[in-house]
């Protein structure tokens, strides 16, 4: 029987598996693959070079006694990382290391000059060890599965939320990335499929982070020169929900860096939740390559809920508070506030406040006034046939003018700067902008959006009508 690479490295791993707890196995020896076998030099392939820094700290010894077994008193480990090719097109990235001798039997056996110093592992955020990973999970316990009610709405997004909480990493849901509009509960489901995770399977590293405070951190640790021990740390987790992820728009160096932990994540079965405002086809300034990435798993939508999910929500609500209310109150409710379950709840929790305040009934008077405040608060958004008319208009012509298919220099510009402040101004999708203002695609729009950002900037005549335009507007 011929000695080759797979057969040799097969052996080890019996030999490393009796002689380490499972999960560090499944870890740290799962993923390595053997490439070459020469003379008596092993060649494994390590998925990052922290991947290969943690079996040098932690396993030399380990890898040592169980390839001397195999290739003899002259055995020799070579490294080979290979990091997936994320610069253009040029050649994959691999980086081939010897081990080293540290903690080796027989240290003039390593005839090679190291490379890397011993790698030391500086963590501000975690003491290093693979059981005692200690990461505060940052997760709300109210945000959970039992007050996130269903309905038509959500159904979808609530049970991949499930599916992935039973069997995080398991499931092809990964990335799971949920979108919808403000207040449609896409922070509490978040949190919901963590704390799932948590319950059932303690011994998981979850971690919830808004993309705003990842941010944060990236830039600072690249000020404080620890840009690698933010990757490692990152790498560490086995759940990662990054919340409102179109907050990396146009943040390149933080969408690299999430690209290699998305990736390093994904490679090893770990589960990635992602929350989002928009669906991928609609995000602005994001790397191709990363929203080819959040398209692996599953994009799942949190719709307007409907009268009913309403009516549930405002009545669950009011049960936990232990507060009564009359039927034709959470019906007016219910009736006047669809877009946004953050103002549903908010006023709800006005009209108990002001009736425990007042000590009074609450009237449907009182309910009418509140829902008034809160329903002019939303209605500020300008719809796209305002935009339309206003940019007509403003320039002269009619809106039919403005949609039809002409290339005329000014029709176009001012059919650009419609689905511009049409992105700018609402909150409808690159899709549905589009179809509105001429029947156009979401590329069209893109394209516009775009187009008027560079004017903006290079041409003086085109930024007074973006100036004068947006003050119709505000
Ligand atoms: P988003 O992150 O999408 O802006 P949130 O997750 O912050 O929205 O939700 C806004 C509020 O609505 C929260 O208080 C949340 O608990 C509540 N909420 C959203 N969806 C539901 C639901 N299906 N059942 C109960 N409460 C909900
Ligand atoms: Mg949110």
């Amino acid at each position: 029987m011929s000695v080759t690479a797979n057969s040799v490295w097969n052996n080890c791993l019996a030999f490393i598996q009796d002689n380490i707890q499972p999960q560090a196995f499944k870890t740290w020896f799962e993923p390595i693959k053997p490439v070459k076998l020469s003379d008596n030099a092993l060649s494994i392939q390590v998925p990052s070079k922290f991947f290969y820094e943690w079996l040098e700290e932690h396993y030399v010894k380990l890898l040592k006694v169980a390839l001397t077994k195999e290739l003899g008193e002259n055995a020799k480990l070579v490294y080979v990382i290979k990091m997936e090719n994320t610069y253009g097109n040029r050649e994959p990235f691999t980086e081939q290391i010897p081990s080293s001798n540290r903690g080796s039997v027989n240290p003039q056996e390593m005839d090679v000059p190291i490379k890397s110093k011993n790698p030391e592992l500086k963590n501000p955020f975690v003491i290093p060890g693979i059981r005692n990973i200690k990461i505060e999970s940052q997760l709300n316990p109210n945000y959970n599965f039992d007050n996130f009610l269903e309905g038509d709405s959500n159904r979808l997004a609530r049970s991949a939320g499930l599916a992935v909480a039973n069997k995080p990493g398991g499931t092809s849901f990964n990335p799971l990335l949920i979108f919808g509009g403000v207040g449609l509960g896409k922070t509490h489901l978040a949190h919901a499929i963590g704390v799932e995770i948590k319950d059932k399977y303690p011994e998981r590293t979850v971690l919830y982070i808004s993309a705003e405070k990842f941010t944060q951190q990236y830039i600072e640790s690249v000020k404080k020169n620890t840009r690698n021990d933010f990757i490692h740390f990152y790498q560490l987790i086995d759940v990662l929900i990054i919340d409102d992820v179109q907050f990396l728009s146009g943040k390149s160096g933080t969408q690299d860096v999430f690209f290699h932990i998305f990736n390093h994540l994904h490679q090893n079965g770990k589960q990635v939740i992602l929350t989002s405002d928009k669906a991928p086809v609609d995000m602005q300034d994001i790397e191709q390559r990363l929203l080819s990435r959040f398209k692996w798993g599953l994009s799942a939508e949190l719709q307007n809920p409907d009268y009913e999910t309403r009516i549930s929500i405002l009545r669950n609500k009011l049960y936990r508070d232990g507060v009564e209310m009359p039927d034709d109150i959470v019906e007016y409710v219910a009736k006047h506030i669809k877009t946004n379950i953050r103002e549903l709840e908010g006023a709800i929790i006005s009209l108990i406040a002001q009736s425990s305040f007042n000590k009074k009934e609450v009237t449907l008077e009182l309910a009418q006034q509140v829902v008034e405040k809160f329903v002019k608060n939303t209605k500020r958004e300008v719809s796209i046939d305002y935009i339309q008319k206003v940019v007509s208009d403003y320039f002269e012509m009619d809106v039919a003018t403005l949609q039809s298919k002409t290339r005329k220099r000014h029709i176009v510009q001012a059919r650009q700067l419609a689905m511009f402040f049409a992105k700018k101004f609402t909150k409808a999708s690159l899709a549905s902008i589009g179809s509105q203002i001429g029947k156009r695609d979401h590329a069209t729009v893109l394209h516009a959006c775009k187009t008027v950002d560079n004017l903006a900037e290079t041409d003086k005549q085109f930024r007074k009508y973006i100036e004068d335009l947006t003050k119709k507007f505000s």
